[in-house]
């Protein structure tokens, strides 16, 4: 009798999506096009990518919400009670779907080691700058003041 296939559940914020994906994850990949920092309100997003075919909608396919986008051929769902995405496809690779890593409380058995269009990453992403602790403000923490320039990643042709 085959061993039944290893999963890792994902949800997304208010839990009424609820997902299972093949384990391990395809490979996992920071995204930091302008289209991602957009749809996420965010500096970038990371993902895991997993065949479609090792997805499962364990709950509440109902309320997902997806905006398709010609201009670009992509995909990008999302729960319609509490805005996560969920999903982002991209029509180039469609036996790949693509989730946000962290909708996954586990690990998902790849370490994000790829980074997708680095150079669209905006001059306001952290960018590992030394940190020190905000007096007064548990659990803030301030970007130190540097006379060093921000490293140059724009095409120098
Ligand atoms: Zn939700």
């Amino acid at each position: 009798m085959a061993k039944p296939a290893s999963v890792v559940r994902g949800q997304c914020v208010c839990a009424a999506v609820r997902i299972e994906v093949g384990f391990p994850a395809v490979w996992a990949w920071h995204d930091h096009s302008k289209t991602t920092q957009h749809a996420h309100g965010a500096a970038c997003a990371t993902y895991i990518g997993c065949w479609r075919s090792k997805i499962s909608i364990t709950e509440g396919a109902d309320v997902i919400t997806r905006f398709e986008d010609p201009a670009t051929n992509t995909a990008r769902s999302f729960c319609a009670r509490c805005g996560t995405p969920v999903f982002y496809e991209r029509g180039h690779s469609p036996q790949m779907v693509n989730l946000p890593r962290a909708l996954f409380a586990s690990r998902t058995g790849r370490e994000p080691r790829y980074h997708v269009r680095f150079e669209e990453r905006p001059d306001w992403a952290y960018a590992g700058e030394p940190l020190s602790p905000l007096k007064g403000y548990p659990g803030v923490l301030r970007t130190r003041a540097s006379k060093r320039k921000p490293p140059d990643f724009s095409d120098p042709a």
